[in-house]
């Protein structure tokens, strides 16, 4: 059923703390951890805690939770005192996506450029 927690999904193990994670905000419906990989002084991910494979999914399934995540986004950026910063949502495995579920990635601290490659 959409939503529900997947056994093979690491953000989904994740949520539910049988994974470790450097937790920076939990929210009832979000959580948001530090990428194990930063490619930037800050790259964090906000996921919503429920499972949705992408982005995608979770607009169409679950408008109010993807605004959630849009708004822990902000959040996050605040709380690192980011001016400017990136929101990324890999969508499908040709634009780099590794994790099936829906995250957002936060990344500043450093120039970003434009297109990003
Ligand atoms: P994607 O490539 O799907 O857009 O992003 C997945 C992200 O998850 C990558 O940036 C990767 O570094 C991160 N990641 C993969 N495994 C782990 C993990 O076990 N812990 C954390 N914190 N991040 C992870
Ligand atoms: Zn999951």
């Amino acid at each position: 059923m959409a939503g529900e927690p997947q056994d093979d999904c690491l953000f989904c193990k994740i949520v539910a703390g049988h994974v470790p994670a450097t937790i920076v905000r939990e929210t009832e419906t979000t959580v948001a951890f530090r990428d194990i990989n930063p490619q930037a002084p800050t790259h964090v991910l906000v996921i919503p805690r429920a499972h949705h494979r992408d982005v995608a999914t979770l607009a169409a399934e679950a408008p109010e939770l993807a605004a959630d995540v849009l708004r822990e986004t902000r959040a996050v950026a605040e709380e690192d005192k980011l001016e400017s910063y990136r929101v990324v949502f890999n969508t499908g495995a040709g634009a780099g996506q590794t994790v099936w579920h829906a995250h957002a990635h936060v990344l500043g601290g450093r120039g970003l450029e434009w297109p990003p490659g």
